[in-house]
């Protein structure tokens, strides 16, 4: 626990020095263009900094250095115990910096300092010293051949792979892709979003401090129908990783079709239900836990539990408990310790989720609570968590991914029907039931369409388990030794003895 005030934050970051150039090669440089963008704080709308506008120009630049450094085998033929002891180093730097990178993230993208600081730089430390750790601990395979041939399956990096992640855990969705991209001797060239590029700059120089060769890891800050795109069709790209929208996922499978074929792993969307049956072991929980789901990160989480779906007979009763659990999710100023709601990204967002809001009205859902932008003073972006209730799977507000904190009730009568509401969506994220009834339990896990399930509990998962979508939500997974496979080409060598 940081024992810094408010007024320590914000004294920080006066002081902070802040990077916004590219990194290419290990050396900092503005856009070939020389074009930047400014970014501007959802705090409280206070400027930060210059950002480098990438584009075509600098994709090529940062492709050229990362294939040629891939090519000269500092890293991707440095043995694995020596890639693990650099990736360590990089996450026990990054741990070491941590007040600075939690503030830059809370700066850049609005979420609570408590969170950036006792979620997102733990969770991108780890999942670079864990991807580091099990690099000199997996074997490939010796195939089943006659006594007169050897045949060998071995896994070679991929060569230069493209990372285009989103803005809502900028460093831990980057460390994601570098963790085992990294640890199985890729180059990698990082395309933050326009919206939060601050933390991976930073990142790339602490992994050049702790010993990752120059141009390992390139960064390239940008907008993504730019520098994005130009990664997605580059010719000379092997493996393009994503997180993000369904609509931009679906739009680099058509790039890379386009282009060289290369491979493209894509973790999107998500609209993810929430079941609440009359058998729940404890309501209490399952309330704190459905208004914990929706609220935490200002509800700009894939796995949100956007739709919370309720049995009718404990809807009067668990209702109640809901709101009240909510308020314990109020937003304030993002650079207060005891905040739990920060700010929205920016403006632009604030008004998706305000017109999100406005369709609940317009389709005659209950409003329980919220529903307002709220903290205007501060000069930043905040929004109400928001509750609507009786509503129905056909909505709008229960249909699309709002990303904030706006959820969507739904009531149900038989396990049959939750899990066929549950099911009737475009997203396979991730789904969540609380019941008492094991076979029930274990039944309905199997019947829901998504890849993450959790019984009694929303959200649970480590780097020891997969992470990623059925349908629409994406394919491929973050995460655990699964992960490895995006950033390996399988070889298959048969030797005549
Ligand atoms: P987004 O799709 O708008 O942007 C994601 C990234 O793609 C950004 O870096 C952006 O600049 C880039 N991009 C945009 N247009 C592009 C183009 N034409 N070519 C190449 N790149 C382009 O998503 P967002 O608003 O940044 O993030 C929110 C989305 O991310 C939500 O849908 C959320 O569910 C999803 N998400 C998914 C997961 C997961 O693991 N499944 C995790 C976090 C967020
Ligand atoms: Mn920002």
């Amino acid at each position: 626990m940081s024992t810094l005030t408010r007024a320590d934050w914000e004294a920080r970051a006066k002081a902070l020095k802040i990077e916004g150039r590219a990194l290419i090669h290990g050396e900092h440089c503005d856009a070939v263009s020389g074009e930047t963008f400014d970014c501007i704080s959802p705090v409280d709308g206070r400027f930060l900094t210059t950002v480098a506008s990438c584009d075509a120009a600098d994709a090529e630049l940062a492709v050229r250095d990362a294939r040629a450094t891939f090519e000269s085998g500092v890293w991707s033929r440095m043995t694995p115990v020596e890639r693990k002891k650099i990736m360590i180093r990089f996450a026990d730097l990054m741990d070491a910096h941590a007040e600075e990178l939690a503030l830059l993230e809370t700066l850049d993208m609005g979420k609570p300092i408590s969170d950036a600081l006792g979620v997102d730089v733990p969770g991108a430390s780890r999942a670079i010293r864990w991807s580091g750790e099990a690099i000199d601990k997996i074997y490939d395979e010796v195939a089943a051949t006659p006594h007169n041939e050897l045949g060998l399956v071995t896994r070679e990096p991929v060569g230069v792979v493209a990372a285009i992640v989103p803005w809502n855990f900028p460093m831990i969705m980057t460390c994601w892709k570098l963790g085992p991209a990294l640890a199985t001797g890729n180059s990698v060239i990082v395309k933050p979003s326009e919206k939060s590029p601050l933390t991976a700059i930073r990142m790339a120089q602490l992994a050049l401090e702790a010993g990752i060769p120059a141009g390992v890891l390139n960064i390239l800050p940008g907008f993504g129908h730019t520098v994005g795109k130009a990664l997605a069709l580059h010719m000379d790209v092997d493996t393009l990783v994503f997180t993000g929208s369904t609509k931009i996922a679906k739009q680099l499978m058509i790039y890379a079709g386009e282009s060289n074929m290369k491979r493209v792993w894509l973790e999107a969307g998500g609209k993810s239900a929430n079941i609440v049956f009359a058998d729940a072991p404890n309501l209490q929980d399952a309330a704190e836990a459905a208004a914990a789901a929706i609220c935490f990160n200002q509800g700009e989480m894939c796995t949100a539990g956007s739709r919370l779906l309720v049995e009718r007979s404990i809807k009067d009763q668990f209702m109640p408990m809901v709101l009240e659990a909510m308020k314990g999710w109020k937003a304030g100023y993002a650079l207060e310790p005891a905040t739990k709601v920060g700010a929205l990204v920016d403006g632009g967002h604030l008004n998706t989720v305000l017109s999100y809001i406005e369709a609940g009205h317009a389709d005659k859902a209950k409003l329980l609570c919220g529903g307002k932008r709220v903290l205007e003073e501060t000069g930043g972006v905040y929004v109400e968590p928001t509750i609507f209730d009786d509503a129905h799977n056909d909505m709008r507000i229960a249909k699309e991914e709002i990303f904030g904190p706006v959820l969507t009730v739904i009531p149900f009568d038989t396990t049959e029907e939750a899990i066929a509401i549950a099911n009737d969506s475009i997203y396979g994220l991730a789904a969540a039931i609380w019941t008492s009834n094991l076979s029930k339990a274990h039944l309905a896990a199997k019947a829901l369409r998504v890849g993450s399930m959790w019984v009694n509990q929303y959200d649970g998962g480590d780097m020891t388990a997969p992470f990623g979508g059925f349908k629409q939500s994406g394919n491929g997974r973050d995460k655990s030794l699964h992960a490895f496979d995006k950033y390996t080409e399988l070889k298959a060598t048969w030797i005549k003895l």
